[in-house]
């Protein structure tokens, strides 16, 4: 077994135990922070941020005003709280502190590998039960590579299945160093048109398709597609993915990921308008005609996780 650095840290934005959609048996998975790409749809949008951050509920603060007085940077206005000022604040904690409400609280702490191997160890138990183990999510894993390497290495060092969910963007070098350490890759494919994919990502997606071809070389891969109305719900859309799936390594299930709302209310937190505001989610017919489209492609497709 290699070395692993069980100094080497990172940062987590969430720990979810008993997962049974994210891979083999029951899982927890580790939540890393940080996403090179702003999905209109993101239901953690806190995680695209690389660094830890501050939300702020409006409907539980008291107005008692002392988190202004605790703050020294001046990054909380005196108008309106949900204006932090995120180019100063430094989430050094110390309005959260004082907050008699909840009102406030980071997302975002930095661990090393072996801080977070412990905590993992609590549901070792449940691993070997289940058949399950732990998949690092986000964010983007990817992001922290030398992070989630230490963790995956770590991992295997325990006996535990290792799973990812990625959108596979980074480069040659941290695809050869990573994948051969993760058991299932669970890579979402957003858009196979480029524009498209541009549009309400905020990049193209060139890198992902070509990468994906790469990461189903060196790891078994299951794709995954999260489907939004008026983005890429639609047949043809869907034929375009299949078609670009055949070309890589042993793929044979899809998962359909359908649009939902369950992260909208974490962008007022952010102080940020949600992007994807009004749009209805897809009918129970409109899921399974795109089912039939992946079926009818020769893939094995599953709704959900
Ligand atoms: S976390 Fe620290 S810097 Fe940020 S608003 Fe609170 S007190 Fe100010
Ligand atoms: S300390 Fe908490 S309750 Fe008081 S004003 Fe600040 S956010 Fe609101």
């Amino acid at each position: 077994m290699e070395s692993i650095n069980y100094r080497r840290g990172g940062i987590v934005f969430d720990i979810q135990r008993y997962s049974i959609h994210d891979g083999p048996g029951i899982r927890t998975i580790a939540f890393f922070q940080g996403c090179p790409l702003s999905c209109g749809w993101c239901c953690n949008p806190e995680s695209q941020s690389m660094k830890p951050v501050l939300l702020f509920n409006a409907e539980v603060c008291v107005h008692c005003g002392k988190c202004l007085n605790a703050c020294k940077y001046g990054a909380l206005s005196v108008k309106n709280l949900s204006l932090i000022d995120r180019g100063t604040c430094v989430t050094c904690g110390e309005c959260v502190k004082v907050c008699p409400a909840g009102a406030l609280v980071i997302k975002g702490k930095e661990m090393t590998t072996g801080q977070l191997v412990k905590e993992l160890k609590k549901d070792a138990i449940t691993f070997r039960r289940s058949g399950g183990g732990v998949t690092l999510s986000g964010g983007e894993p990817l992001a922290q590579s030398d992070f989630a390497v230490e963790l995956l290495k770590a991992c295997k060092e325990q006996g535990w299945h290792t799973a990812m969910e990625t959108t596979g963007l980074a480069s040659d070098d941290v695809l050869k160093k990573v994948f051969p350490w993760v058991d299932l890759v669970l890579l979402d494919i957003k858009a196979f048109d480029s524009n498209v994919h541009k549009k309400y990502t905020g990049i193209s997606n060139d890198v992902i398709l070509k990468n994906s071809v790469i990461i189903s070389d060196i790891a078994p891969t299951v794709v995954r597609i999260p489907t939004v109305p008026g983005v890429n719900a639609s047949a043809g859309e869907y034929e375009a993915i299949c078609a670009h799936v055949k070309k890589m390594n042993g793929v044979d299930t899809i998962h359909i990921l359908p649009y939902h709302t369950y992260g909208e209310n974490k962008y007022s937190l952010l102080g940020e308008e949600y992007p994807m505001k009004g749009l209805a989610c897809l009918s129970k017919e409109e899921i399974e005609s795109l089912k039939k489209t992946v079926e009818a492609e020769g893939f094995k497709c599953v709704i959900g996780g």
